[in-house]
């Protein structure tokens, strides 16, 4: 990853579960890793610094499951100070992002070419959006199934009031991510709509090979953003990774054009409320490295239950490939 010309730029991995192998107690959390904004700030800047040094190259917000209402619901504040934790999210990411550079003595890592943006420095910051149903903590977050009660207006007013906030502090990248239900992905483009120089990448959980976690295809999902203009790259992430090749050859003629991604968990299952090792899930995730490049990723990066030396095992992959 030395040299501006390779083409694949690589994602952090899981934020949440770098902060529990820290210490951090916060998986049976309605709030996870967002509650850890207000109480241990400085553990998160320091996970996202840890991924930059493992060689991470866009870094992911900690705001997935952060949303004004939960923060007023389980923490009791107000809303202003609500809002304030939510955009606190941006302001770790990018104080990460400045000491890291700072601590080696360069204004940004290397220079690409991102589809539709144009020309960037890296690294650069993303704000994570995750799904309607991570605020449920119901589970609901990996079926979709939310979207057979909640109504299409509930779901883009949901989004938009965190998209909004980010937008006014700056952002311009937004992972919207482990998204279960094509629905809830055309509305957070028609919800990005209203902010026209500002960029997404869609992320979708898939359930097997071929189908996004509530049943409909990723073909048929994928599909339905990529008019768009402002989807960048279209992918899939918080999936097991033996199902990530079949998924991204699947959409190759489908996503117009678009950066294809993958952010695979580590291949254990979220089962009773408890992540479980599965038989088939344990070859290394850089093992699979190629067979990504070759379907096509260009953005590649880790989920839940990945840590930084899975992050520093594919840079080291892409180097020891350019030498
Ligand atoms: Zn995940």
């Amino acid at each position: 990853m030395a040299t501006g010309n390779c083409s694949v730029v690589l994602l952090d991995g899981g934020l949440a579960t770098e902060l529990e192998q820290r210490g951090f107690m916060i998986q049976d959390d309605p709030l996870w890793s967002a509650r850890l904004l207000r109480s241990q700030p400085q553990a998160i800047k320091d996970v996202h610094k840890c991924y930059l040094a493992s060689g991470a190259e866009i870094i992911i917000t900690a705001s997935y499951q952060a949303s004004v209402t939960g923060f007023m619901k389980y923490l009791g504040v107000s809303l202003e100070e609500a809002k304030s934790l939510m955009t606190r999210s941006i302001s770790l990411a990018r104080q990460a992002v400045g000491e890291h550079l700072a601590e080696r003595g360069i204004q940004y890592s290397r220079e690409i070419h991102l589809y539709g943006i144009g020309q960037c420095r890296l690294p650069l910051i993303a704000g994570s959006i995750g799904p309607y149903g991570a605020c449920l903590h119901d589970g609901s977050e990996y079926t979709g199934s939310y979207v057979d009660r909640v109504t299409k207006q509930k779901l883009k007013d949901w989004h938009r009031q965190r998209i909004e906030l980010f937008y006014s502090e700056g952002l311009r990248l937004f992972a919207c991510e482990t998204i279960p239900v094509q629905l809830e992905a055309e509305v957070i483009v028609e919800v990005m709509s209203e902010f026209s120089d500002a960029y997404c990448w869609i992320s979708f959980s898939c359930k097997d090979g071929l189908h996004v976690c509530h049943g409909e295809t990723l073909v048929d999902a994928v599909s339905s953003v990529v008019h768009s203009s402002q989807v960048i790259a279209v992918g899939v992430n918080c999936t097991a990774p033996q199902h990530v090749e079949s998924l991204l050859k699947s959409i190759s003629k489908c996503s117009a054009g678009r950066m294809l991604l993958a952010y695979p968990n580590s291949g254990e299952e979220w089962i009773d409320s408890r992540w479980e090792v599965q038989e088939d899930s344990s070859l290394a995730l850089v093992n699979y490295l190629q067979l990504w490049i070759q379907a096509g990723a260009k953005l590649i990066g880790g989920c839940c239950r990945t840590r930084p030396s899975d992050i520093q095992s594919f840079h080291q992959a892409f180097h020891a490939n350019q030498n």
